[in-house]
C-alpha cells in the first residue's frame, strides 16, 4: 500500500514461483481510517476490495450484571428474554420476504435455463441474471441482518446485559438431519444462521457482552410449569396446565432459565413484551 492509493496484491506463490503481482488504484479518501490488516480482492457481480482493518476502538466498559436469553425462531428473527423480564422481538418479516422472493426469482430463472442449450447465448443471459439476483438479494438480507442485531444490541445495552445465551439451531439440526424435512431446512438456513451469528458476535463484543453457544435442545417444547413436552404450531405456546406464552419468548426464557439455573423454569410471572417490526 503507497501514499498515493496504489495496492500491490501478492498473487503467492504457485509451482515454486512467485507470481505477478496485481497493482490497483483507490483513491486514499475513500479508505478506512485505522490500520489496515488485510486487503483482497473479490468478486461477486463485479470486482470489488474487501479490507479489514483495525479500527483502534477497544470494547465497552460497563459493570452489567444481567444475561438473556435469545431464540433464533423463523428465519432471523430474535426473540430474546432478560433476567429483568424485559422481553424482545424482532421479526423476520423482512429477511423472510427478501428470501421467499429470491427464491421465486431463481427458480423461474432456473426454470429458463434448463429449456436451453447449456452455455448458450441464451442460457449464458439468463445465468447472469441470476448471479444479479443472489448478489442483490445478498446485499438485501445484510442489510436486513444488520438493523436486526442493532436492535437487540441497543435492548441489550437498556437492560445491562452482560451475557447473552445462544440457542444452536445448527446443533439440532446436526442431530437430526435425516428427518428434516426441506421446508424446515429452508427455515434455518445455515447462511443466514451464520451471518447473523457473526454479526451478532462482532457488536456484543464491541460493547464488552459475552455471547454463549449453548444447546436448545427441547427449550422450544417444555413447559417450565410442569416440565411436560409438545410441539407448537401456533402463536403461543400454551400447556394444560395453565402456562401459556408467546412460542418464541417462551424458547428464549427456557434457554435462558437452562444455563441460570440448569433446568427450564419458570422464570417471573408477568413478561413486558415489547415487539419490534423491522421495515
Ligand atoms: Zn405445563
Amino acid at each position: 500500500m503507497k501514499e498515493n492509493g496504489t495496492i500491490h496484491l501478492s498473487m503467492g506463490i504457485h509451482n515454486g514461483k512467485r507470481e505477478q503481482l496485481i497493482v490497483v488504484s483507490v483513491n486514499p479518501a475513500t479508505l478506512p481510517e485505522g490500520k489496515l490488516k488485510e486487503i483482497e480482492l473479490a468478486w461477486d457481480n463485479g470486482l470489488y476490495l474487501a479490507i479489514s482493518y483495525e479500527s483502534g476502538e477497544f470494547p465497552m466498559k460497563h459493570a452489567y450484571t444481567n444475561s438473556a436469553g435469545v431464540d433464533m425462531g423463523e428465519i432471523h428473527s430474535i426473540a430474546a428474554f432478560c433476567e429483568t423480564d424485559e422481553a424482545l422481538i424482532v421479526t423476520g418479516r423482512k429477511t423472510r420476504s427478501i428470501h421467499q422472493l429470491r427464491n421465486k426469482k431463481l427458480g423461474e430463472l432456473q426454470r429458463l435455463m434448463s429449456k436451453c442449450n447449456k452455455y448458450s447465448r441464451q442460457w449464458k443471459k439468463y445465468n447472469r441474471a441470476k448471479q444479479f439476483v443472489l448478489s442483490k438479494s445478498t446485499k438485501q438480507l445484510q442489510d436486513a441482518l444488520h438493523k436486526t442485531t442493532k436492535n437487540f444490541v441497543d435492548w441489550c445495552l437498556e437492560n445491562e446485559v452482560k451475557q447473552v445465551f445462544v440457542g444452536n439451531p445448527e446443533g439440532v439440526q446436526r442431530r437430526k438431519q435425516k428427518k428434516r424435512t426441506k421446508h424446515v431446512n429452508q427455515k434455518l438456513s445455515n447462511w443466514s444462521f451464520g451471518t447473523l451469528r457473526a454479526y451478532l458476535e462482532y457488536k456484543l463484543h464491541a460493547k464488552g457482552i459475552l455471547l454463549f453457544l449453548v444447546d436448545e435442545v427441547y427449550t422450544s417444547q417444555t413447559c417450565p410449569c410442569c416440565q411436560r413436552r409438545k410441539k407448537v404450531r401456533t402463536r403461543n405456546y400454551v400447556c394444560a396446565c395453565g402456562y401459556e406464552e408467546h412460542r418464541d419468548i417462551h424458547g428464549a426464557r427456557n434457554i435462558l432459565a437452562k444455563e441460570l439455573y440448569g433446568k427450564m423454569c419458570h422464570i417471573p410471572e408477568e413478561t413486558k413484551r415489547k415487539y419490534l417490526r423491522i421495515a
